[in-house]
């Protein structure tokens, strides 16, 4: 399917890209020959200007005396083989006077410049006027070998440039076709595996939930303990199910966060109430748990702008973490307070801590390190993952330090409001 799209972009692009690239080869070269031509042009004009200027002199002289003075003037000229001819018309458009053309035209023609494409000349015709008056028509041919030669040359450039251009663009658009697959392709990888993990997680519940009601179905009619605990294990597994489902809604619901949902808050107002349940919470687990929040006196702000519900869902979960994995007697520390602009929540414990192999991986949805053990703690390995997102969906950053055996650090860097 990858390969597939990164073809298709690489063909658009060369399509869209050559189709571009033909266009602009097309319009130099026609410009090309149009500037060519003029400048051609030019030079032929200012030479039969020149021819035309002597040629009221030359009128009052013999045919062969006008013929050498014209030879003479032809190998005057910087490259002499180029005229092929000069004619000279009189008013009345009659031909009088030739050299370099034996199959002269009679009748003078059209005026201005004239391209006879069968012998590749180029032909300019001017009328030639004596004090205000029309004594009559020049004509010089050229040939136009030169024009056509660069021409030609300007073909050849563009006949090898553009095929070879159109292969680059090519190439390029399958590597640049790669590179935005890329991103594509790691999302899509994350998607399929978070589909697959979801469903597998999903999967257990329902079995469990399938077998206990056929076991209740096939109790006997005047047994009624059995199927009441069965319904007992639905209910609880059922509950585990929603929570799951509740999670996996959460993660997919908020991605992103719209200003509008943003307020003004103040961190030790919001979290104050938390560290007084998780305080509960913890005395009855057998752990001792510590707050520092800033001095209300002190003149430490920390207000930013957040959504105060997800903000304390990431928290919980950090300190739902916490009390989990630490054991009876431990220590949890939640600590709150602000460094470089920035507002720090900390979450630390004396618990079990987490290897250096599993450290890199723990953000990640459904990563569990002790599988069996967090099982039993009710954990689906999601809790870390919504922390991470809700903290990056508030600009925010979450990271963690911990040794194994000893406890860990889990610190959560907030922007402050501006
Ligand atoms: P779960 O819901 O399974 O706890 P989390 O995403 O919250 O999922 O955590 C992922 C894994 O990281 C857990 O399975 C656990 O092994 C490890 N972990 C998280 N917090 C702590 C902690 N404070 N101490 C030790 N291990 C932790």
């Amino acid at each position: 399917m990858f390969n597939r799209s990164r073809q298709r972009l690489a063909y658009w692009f060369t399509l869209s890209m050559g189709g571009i690239l033909i266009f602009f080869a097309t319009v130099v070269y026609s410009r090309e020959g149009q500037d060519q031509l003029r400048s051609f042009d030019q030079s032929l004009y200012s030479r039969s200007k020149a021819i035309a200027a002597a040629s009221s002199y030359r009128l009052e002289q013999t045919q062969e005396q006008a013929q050498r003075q014209w030879q003479v003037e032809l190998a005057q000229s910087k490259s002499p083989d180029e005229i092929v001819y000069i004619r000279w018309y009189d008013a009345e458009r009659r031909l009088q006077q030739f050299i370099g053309d034996a199959s002269a035209q009679q009748s003078v023609g059209k005026l201005g410049f004239a391209t006879i494409v069968d012998r590749q000349l180029r032909q300019a015709t001017l009328p030639v006027y004596r004090q205000r008056q029309l004594i009559g028509y020049l004509q010089v041919a050229v040939s136009i070998a030169p024009v056509q030669a660069e021409l030609q040359r300007t073909q050849l450039f563009l006949a090898l440039g553009v095929p070879a251009t159109l292969g680059l663009i090519g190439l390029a658009g399958w590597l640049l076709g790669g590179l935005a697959m890329q991103p594509i392709r790691r999302s899509y990888d994350q998607l399929q595996r978070f589909t697959a993990d979801a469903s597998h997680e999903l999967r257990a519940p329902l079995a469990a939930i399938l077998s206990n009601a056929q076991v209740g179905l096939l109790a006997p009619a005047d047994d009624l303990v059995q199927p009441r605990q069965r319904l007992d294990k639905i209910v609880e597994t059922t509950k585990r199910m929603n929570c799951l489902v509740n999670n996996l809604l959460f993660l997919a619901r908020h991605d992103g966060l719209t200003a509008e949902v943003l307020e003004s808050l103040d961190l030790v107002q919001l979290l104050q109430p938390l560290a007084d349940d998780y305080a509960a919470a913890a005395a009855a687990a057998g752990l001792s748990f510590v707050s520092q929040f800033p001095n209300q006196f002190s003149n430490q702000s920390l207000c930013l702008r957040a959504d105060p519900e997800l903000l304390q869902q990431a928290v919980q979960n950090l300190l739902d973490n916490a009390i989990k994995y630490t054991a009876k007697g431990g220590k949890i520390t939640l600590q709150v307070f602000t460094q470089s602009r920035r507002a720090i929540v900390q979450v630390e414990d004396s618990g079990i801590g987490i290897a250096p192999t599993d450290l890199p991986h723990i953000f990640d949805r459904f990563y569990r390190v002790d599988q069996a053990r967090t099982r039993q703690t009710g954990g689906f390995g999601l809790g870390l993952a919504i922390a991470q997102q809700i903290v990056e969906a508030h600009g925010g950053q979450i990271t963690v330090r911990s040794t194994l055996g000893q406890g860990s650090t889990f610190t959560i860097e907030l922007p402050l409001k501006a």
